[in-house]
């Protein structure tokens, strides 16, 4: 059972709680967020009648399976819950733009950020294309300490000026905490990469972020692993959490990663946050990104996140993934096509 106290709830109105549960022979764990959340683990019963209508608590939610937040609020007669992990099967808007609408939401752009010049080129084409947000690392977690580490702060500077210049969004990866408030001065949802999809200090940093998290799964993460991930983000004061997809590490050599689409269909009935599908990390191989793109569209995704450039072969980071920012028309094109023809009967955007 999670407790989730009003934001305005006083030192009082916790501790009066935390004895309820204590009395009821419940062990209490606090998170200090935007608001605060009790949890009780295996907490019995309900804590006993009337929790709900205690001083400061503002609702109270079933544990389900430890992810109460990630899971989707289907209400029913009597709930008293008032917290929804915001994005409730209507999506997630960000800037004029939608994540789980009905359009397919596509996040374009170059492994890492380049000269202006280079993205100022690469963000007219995305927008050509009718994409929603341009993608680009400035801060990179590469595997070797000795390949390009990104351009950081004046990366970000760079990038924001080629999305602003074409009326693009902004997505780009934060790798450490310190870095949270400096990136949402330029970027408009902050990507958590694979490497650190674990990294529980930095998903609490970014719960009490002012921007949209963008978390991929880890290389070889559970999708029960990855969920927690994003509970660590929601309870800690963010519901705004987008999950993709970027393929996991198996046996399989002949691409770089596994594109797991298994996971689209069992996320879609396990949470109602925003699932895109990254066809460039999940291959590695631009010759396989576009079948990939199609597949996670057809599986369920609401968008996509691709690696594009205007020279492929002289991306600074992951060329080999990277296909010609000529091609991506015909992505975002088969994209629509086929959310059309899966399109259900209910709209379910807003
Ligand atoms: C990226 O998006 O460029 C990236 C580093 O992705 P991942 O964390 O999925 O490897
Ligand atoms: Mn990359």
């Amino acid at each position: 059972m999670i407790i989730v106290m009003e934001p305005t709830a006083t030192e009082g109105h916790i501790a009066d709680v935390v004895e309820r549960l204590s009395t009821a022979g419940t062990r209490v764990q606090r998170l200090d967020g935007e608001r605060v959340t009790l949890a009780a683990p295996g907490g019995r019963g309900n804590g006993g009648p009337g929790l709900e209508a205690m001083g400061g608590v503002s609702a109270v939610l079933p544990d389900a399976g430890g992810m109460p937040m990630v899971a989707p609020h289907r209400p029913e007669a009597g709930d008293t819950r008032t917290v929804p992990a915001e994005p409730t099967g209507r999506g997630l808007r960000v800037g004029d733009r939608w994540v789980g609408g009905d359009e397919v939401f596509v996040a374009a752009g170059p492994c890492s950020v380049e000269d202006p010049a280079t993205m100022d080129r690469i963000a007219a084409a995305v927008a050509a294309t009718g994409a929603a947000a341009l993608r680009a690392g400035a801060y990179k977690p590469r595997s070797s300490p000795y390949s390009f580490q990104g351009m950081g702060e004046d990366g970000l500077a760079v990038a924001r000026a080629a999305a602003d210049a074409h009326g693009l969004l902004l997505v780009s990866e934060v790798i450490d905490a310190t870095q949270i408030p400096v990136a949402q001065r330029y970027v408009d949802i902050l990507q958590v990469g694979a490497r650190n999809m674990a990294n529980t200090a930095l998903l609490r940093e970014l719960g009490r972020a002012h921007r949209p998290v963008l978390l991929k799964r880890g290389l070889a993460a559970t999708i029960d692993e990855w969920m927690n991930a994003a509970e660590y983000v929601i309870s800690a004061g963010n519901p705004a959490v987008i999950l993709c997809e970027r393929g996991i590490r198996t046996f399989e050599t002949a691409t770089r990663n596994t594109l797991d689409l298994n996971a689209v269909p069992v996320l879609r009935q396990r949470t109602d946050l925003p699932i895109l599908v990254d066809p460039s990390h999940g291959t590695g191989r631009r010759d396989c990104v576009l079948a990939m793109a199609r597949a996670g569209i057809a599986a369920g995704a609401d968008g996509l996140l691709v690696e594009v450039h205007v020279e492929p072969d002289r991306a600074v980071s992951d060329a080999a993934q990277t296909i010609p920012a000529a091609d991506l028309q015909r992505m975002v094109d088969d994209a629509r096509a086929i959310r059309l023809a899966l399109a259900p009967s209910a709209p379910r955007g807003p």
